[in-house]
């Protein structure tokens, strides 16, 4: 294989043929490109849409047990790759090479998860109000999906969409991220040598503009799974729903953490710190909203700050608390949030610039703002980056109103040592994901993940046991004996 052929269309790998030039850049030091490329053609994203439907009848008759050993072997590979396989992320996405090690660990752990399900996914068998009748449900394929994914979890998302599909039965295009094609095409390699069928999975590398229309309209395609921006996202769905087709849609979120005054507060601060720093602010679930009751407003606020103030900043090679932003419009769009922030009103406490010896990458210090309203756009819209607004509350009734007060129903937390507050609060919180005295950020494998409101398209969610409800239609089958 060259080292420009990105794409996997029916078992080869070949070069792209658009005149798009995919350029990947080390976010640290991006001056010289690790990668430049021709990114797929319209033509090539519809060949490779063609090659899964020809693989698809095969795969999906595939003994389970079958699909189970292959997705069991790429498990087996990613641990075997774990180190230079999060290089490869770290280099292309910039972020803690200890985190690229976690999120490479986790992905052979989805493989596993979802190998099991290979052989378990099914229907039920559901009792019959005639004797002479069988009733029972079957879960079959749904036959071609799409499956387009983000830059900010680059191997994980992929590995989530891929294995829970391939388990299934169904053949996928594979679409990743224009800002992270190394890792996606590395993935596929191992799908590959692990020994999955020629045409059962293809890598497409493109622009999304040129490249998604086929991806999501072609008739060929039975589904599409979508993590992204809300924007792309809302698109994508409107286009797929036209056509009557199941469409998964994983979105933005604008993640409130709210701290009550009989929380442990130093645990609170710990967590607020994580989950909106680390990852570099950079995560779906990311604690964008610091929701404090008044009585330990100040205190919550000091310490954040401090704390902010003492993280870590550098290369993701070296293993800082906090890597650069992925690229140039991330941190352009992260210090334009610093400014519409201040022009509200909202008081910059720390962070906001761009950190000392580090003005060749995509470094942003860890950004903390005060006297934040919750009609304020830093706290309405999602940054996207290590951007903290913490709003001041009088009671637990203003709390949870400023935590619902967006468009946006990601996840959601509250510190509280008072469980009847905690079991409010979950009831209330208009949020896919709810932790109590826990982070906004991360989540479980068997568990199931997705949003609501603008964050999802609240079909079936993504993860834990039932995530294969949405690559496969439920048939209902009544049998009468002759
Ligand atoms: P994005 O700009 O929406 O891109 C996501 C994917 O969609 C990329 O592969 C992109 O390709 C592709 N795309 C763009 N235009 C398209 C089109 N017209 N048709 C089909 N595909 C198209 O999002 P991003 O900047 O990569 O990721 C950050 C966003 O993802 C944030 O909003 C974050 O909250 C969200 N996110 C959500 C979750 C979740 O589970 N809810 C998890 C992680 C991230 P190109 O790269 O070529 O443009």
């Amino acid at each position: 294989m060259s080292t420009t052929a990105y794409q996997y269309v029916d078992g080869e790998w070949i070069e792209g043929e658009s005149d798009d030039e995919i350029t990947v850049r080390d976010p640290a030091d991006p001056d010289d490109p690790i990668a430049a490329f021709p990114g797929a053609s319209q033509a090539q994203a519809r060949a490779a849409v063609r090659a899964a439907d020809t693989a698809s009848a095969s795969w999906a008759e595939a003994a389970p047990v079958e699909r189970e050993e292959v997705l069991y072997e790429v498990a087996d590979r990613i641990d075997a790759a774990q180190d230079s396989l999060a290089e490869t992320l770290t280099r292309e996405e910039g972020k803690p090479i200890s985190s690229s090690r976690g999120e490479v660990a986790r992905a052979a752990e989805i493989f596993r998860f979802f190998a099991s399900q290979a052989r378990t996914a099914t229907g039920d068998t559901v009792p019959s109000n005639d004797p002479e009748t069988f009733t029972y449900t079957v879960r079959e394929p749904l036959g071609v999906v799409s499956l387009i994914t983000p830059w900010n979890f680059p191997i994980a998302t992929p590995s989530w969409k891929l294995a829970t599909a391939l388990a299934t039965g169904n053949a996928v295009v594979l679409k990743p991220s224009s800002e992270t094609p190394m890792i996606a095409r590395r993935l596929v390699e191992l799908l590959e040598a692990a020994g999955l069928p020629g045409g059962v999975v293809n890598l497409v590398v493109g622009a999304g503009s040129t490249v998604g229309d086929e991806l999501t309209t072609h008739e060929a395609v039975d589904g599409v799974s979508f993590t992204g921006s809300t924007a792309t996202g809302q698109h994508i769905a409107e286009t797929v729903a036209e056509r009557g087709l199941p469409v998964q849609t994983e979105m933005g979120g604008k993640n409130p953490l709210v701290v009550l005054p009989d929380a442990d507060l130093d645990a609170a601060v710990d967590t607020a710190i994580a989950g909106a720093f680390g990852g570099c602010g950079q995560a779906c679930t990311a604690t964008s909203r610091l929701v404090v009751h008044e009585d330990v407003a100040s205190e919550v606020t000091d310490a954040v700050v401090e704390r902010a103030e003492g993280l870590s900043l550098g290369p993701g090679m070296d293993d800082p608390d906090m890597g650069p932003a992925v690229s140039a419009a991330e941190n352009e769009t992260n210090a334009e949030y610093v400014e519409v922030a201040k022009d509200e009103g909202a008081t910059l406490l720390t962070g906001g610039g761009t950190p000392a010896g580090l003005e060749d990458g995509h470094f942003i210090e860890p950004t903390v703002f005060g006297d934040v309203d919750s009609e304020m756009r830093i706290a309405q819209e999602e940054v996207f980056g290590p951007v903290l607004g913490i709003i001041e509350v009088a009671d637990f009734e203003e709390a949870m109103a400023v935590a619902n007060d967006v468009d946006y129903g990601l996840s959601s937390g509250v510190f509280t040592s008072d469980m009847a507050a905690a079991r409010e609060f979950t009831r209330r919180i208009e949020a896919g994901v709810v932790k109590v005295n826990g982070s906004t950020t991360g989540s479980q494998i068997q568990m199931p993940f997705g949003g609501m409101k603008a964050s999802s398209s609240e079909t079936t969610k993504e993860m834990g046991k039932r995530a294969y409800e949405f690559y496969t239609h439920e048939k209902v089958v009544y049998r009468s004996d002759p």
